[in-house]
């Protein structure tokens, strides 16, 4: 088993290598963990699973045991190497590719043969936004993402309207998914140790009855007016569209909102409303 300390450690020394912080490496070292993850999962041998950054391969080992199909994208070709020459599961396909340039359509095809696609990954913690946003903008059949992540971005994917924790990652979840935090890990079961511990999310993609006019230009629209963080939405809207203060001050008035509303302060219907009386009706 390659989940171990020991393990770990033996494998990385044999290849003269250690762990790369610019991809956000932290390697799964505990078993139980892994085994609840997967199990968490539900994943059968009637399941296909997409896994993001397999590392050496500590969790695509477990996985494969109960998968009918697993495929991994790595970005690190040493990480490649070592998975070639060390996993023994025959049905793993590994693709050495930055997951961000992936086309998740094709990938998909290799799964016309089982019931349920899952994604899972330990995420590489510097892309985690732009990879839930990969995933969940484009439309398949793939409905349920298991993800390690930082408990503080966990909180956040999970937060609630008018929370410090909300931002445009959890309204792109609200939008069309609910996410659950399943459970916590300690930082203990990495190696090597991160500063903070991690949570294991679930989102499963749902479909909502929110009716909006031209979805791909909302989502668009929600990034920008979360772009600066301490800004009113006026001010996010100036700076990410050019609409002059007094013009957006005129609309806000007009839909009932004071002139130093923030996006956080809003619900998803009100921001619809909002993103219409600015791009759709006028
Ligand atoms: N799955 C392993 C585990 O749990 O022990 C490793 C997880 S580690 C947190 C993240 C992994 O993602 C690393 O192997 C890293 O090389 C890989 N990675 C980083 N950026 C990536 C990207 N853009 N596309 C694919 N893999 C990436």
């Amino acid at each position: 088993m390659i989940a171990s300390v020991s393990k770990t450690k033996e494998i990385l020394n044999k290849y003269n290598l250690r762990a790369k912080k610019q991809f956000g490496q932290n390697f799964l070292i505990d078993g139980n963990i892994i085994r609840r993850i997967v199990n968490t999962a539900g994943i059968n041998k009637t399941c296909g699973v997409i896994e993001i950054g397999p590392g050496i391969g500590a969790l695509t080992e477990e996985i494969a045991k109960h998968a009918k199909k697993v495929l991994c994208y790595e970005i690190d070709s040493d990480m490649v190497k070592i998975l070639n020459e060390n996993l023994n599961a025959d049905n793993v396909k590994i693709v050495l590719e930055d997951f961000l340039k992936a086309d998740i359509e094709q990938s998909l095809k290799y799964f016309e043969d089982c019931d349920r696609v899952v994604v899972m990954s330990n995420l590489p913690y510097y892309i985690t936004t732009p990879i839930i946003f990969k995933l969940l903008e484009s439309e398949n059949r793939i409905e349920d993402f298991y993800f390690m992540v930082q408990k503080e971005v966990g909180d956040r994917l999970t937060g609630k309207p008018k929370t410090k924790d909300y931002n445009s990652l959890s309204v792109l979840i609200d939008f069309q998914a609910n996410a659950n935090l399943e459970f916590m890990v300690s930082r203990k079961c990495f190696l090597p140790e991160p500063n903070v511990d991690s949570a294991i999310i679930h989102i499963k993609k749902v479909k909502k009855d929110y009716n909006v006019n031209n979805r791909a230009n909302f989502l668009k629209f929600v990034q920008n007016i979360f772009a600066l963080r301490r800004k009113t939405l006026v001010n996010n809207l100036s700076s990410q569209y050019g609409i002059k203060k007094e013009d957006s001050i005129d609309i806000l008035k007009k839909l009932g909102y004071k002139e130093t509303i923030r996006s956080e302060e809003l619900l998803i219907d009100e921001m619809i409303k909002i993103y219409e009386e600015f791009f759709v009706n006028n």
